[in-house]
């Protein structure tokens, strides 16, 4: 039970749809744990505009939001300032409000590394497949956090990952446009970014769309899916089945939250 009063401190999600989310869940059990004067609740909005972002300002109680799909774009030029990674990633998925300022934040990079970290992942040639919203947020910390010697990047539109490339300073890439045997052999970590595998596409691999449809992992490789739902995609699927170690998107999902209630509450929970 929460007791709510005068000095609580309010955050929560900003999206569309989000009735399906799990984040009140996750961030109102640590505000629990902690002991913290809070709360986190969903914002449910069908579009953004200044006047709701004057209400967070001018709203005593406002510590700040997540933000997920579609806005985590878009909300950029409603806010006061952005941190240094907002820059790269060019997306924004928490809000914190300083002296009533609107401060734009990205933990999905440091929750994207957190599971390769603990697996031991440090160095290796890399493939990268999709150079959608969330491939920025895997890219900066790819470049930042892990030592790559080279990094491939394919997405079905070419035009999009040659952008992606080209938003970072970052030498060692070639995109792709095929998945040979060989090159797939030479990668330690392959990471899924698309969407391929989820919804509508559950019974999609990635590799099906680059004609590559009888590739084979090795047990030396670690195959990482960006979607948590569901938790074994085709491709997560058919690379334990190959022997190689595979992450899906929870761990990621919790530790972008984990980051969030970090800058929020000054705690990072640690369970
Ligand atoms: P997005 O911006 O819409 O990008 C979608 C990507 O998938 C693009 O590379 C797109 O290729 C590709 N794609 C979509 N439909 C396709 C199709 N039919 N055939 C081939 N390629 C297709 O989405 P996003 O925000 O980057 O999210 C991508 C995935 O990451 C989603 O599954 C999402 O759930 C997951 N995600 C997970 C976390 C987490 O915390 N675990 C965080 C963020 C995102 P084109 O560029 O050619 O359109």
């Amino acid at each position: 039970m929460f007791e709510i009063n005068g000095n609580t401190k309010i955050c929560g999600l900003l999206g569309y749809p989000i009735s399906h989310t799990k984040s009140p869940q996750l961030h109102n059990k640590w505000i629990r744990q902690y002991n913290k004067n809070g709360v986190y609740i969903p914002f449910q909005m069908c579009h953004l505009d200044k006047s709701f972002f004057d209400f967070l300002r001018f709203n005593d109680n406002i510590l700040g939001l997540n933000v997920t799909i579609p806005y985590k774009q878009e909300v950029i030029e409603f806010l006061d300032d952005i941190s240094e990674e907002v820059n790269y990633i060019k997306a924004v998925n928490t809000i914190l409000k300083k002296e009533g300022k609107l401060i734009g934040y990205n933990t999905d990079y440091k929750g994207f590394v957190k599971p390769l970290f603990d697996l031991g992942f440090k160095s290796g040639n890399i493939l990268l497949i999709g150079a959608g919203g969330a491939s920025y947020a895997v890219y900066y910390s790819l470049i930042n956090f892990l030592k790559i010697e080279h990094l491939f990047l394919i997405n079905r539109t070419r035009e999009k990952a040659e952008i992606l490339a080209s938003s970072f300073n970052f030498g060692n890439v070639s995109i792709i446009d095929k998945i040979s045997q060989d090159l797939l052999n030479s990668c330690s970590l392959i990471i899924n970014t698309t969407s391929l595998g989820m919804g509508k596409l559950a019974d999609k691999m990635p590799f099906d769309l680059f004609g590559c449809e009888n590739l084979c992992f090795t047990d030396k490789q670690i195959v990482y899916d960006l979607i948590y739902n569901p938790a074994e995609t085709l491709l997560l699927k058919k690379a334990k089945q190959d022997g190689a170690k595979v992450i899906n998107g929870m761990p990621m999902l919790i530790e972008q939250a984990k980051y969030s209630f970090e800058i929020w509450f000054g705690v990072y929970p640690d369970e």
